[in-house]
């Protein structure tokens, strides 16, 4: 997962061999949580479920032994291309200690990123909000349809 412009000085300069060495040297090329492959294509649920290819058998999305789908679960099967990245368990980028740094995929990296992704998108939005109020006046709070003016494009600085 690129590692967003912003938050790239928070990143030591040998991140890309730390990287390396936690995804393939400590763990193995598999995710350290729920034990997927790197690099390979495995058929995946919903639920977080993986068929793993090795073992012909169900894993849960904690790397334990799962139930086989049924029929209607099968039809919501979908198969995905496994990619690692390092990642930090305490979101501190600058706490680069082998204990803090985790072999995760993308879909266990997203759940434990999580509620630092809420907080950011609830501060974008009100970051967002307080440009819009520099321009177009104060945002109703009230719940329901936003007035008319904050759909509209805003009026040009020349008309008078
Ligand atoms: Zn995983």
């Amino acid at each position: 997962m690129p590692i967003p412009r912003d938050r790239r000085v928070h990143y030591p300069a040998d991140w890309r061999g730390l990287s390396l060495w936690v995804r393939f040297g400590r763990a193995g090329g598999r995710c350290e949580h729920c034990a997927r492959p790197h690099g390979q294509r495995v058929a995946c649920l919903p639920d977080g479920r993986w068929y793993d290819p090795q073992r012909r058998d169900w894993r849960g999305p904690d790397g334990a032994p799962a139930p086989w789908p049924d029929i209607a679960e099968h039809a919501r099967l979908r198969h995905v291309t496994v990619r690692l990245a390092a990642c930090h368990r305490n979101h501190d980028p600058r706490d680069n200690r082998a204990e803090n740094l985790l072999a995760l995929c993308r879909r266990c990296h997203l759940v434990h990123d999580r509620p630092y992704h809420l907080v950011r998108r609830r501060l974008r939005v009100l970051q967002r909000r307080a440009r819009g109020d520099l321009f177009l006046g104060r945002y109703p709070t009230t719940p329901g349809w936003p007035e008319l003016r904050f759909l509209a494009t805003p009026p040009s600085p020349h008309a008078r």
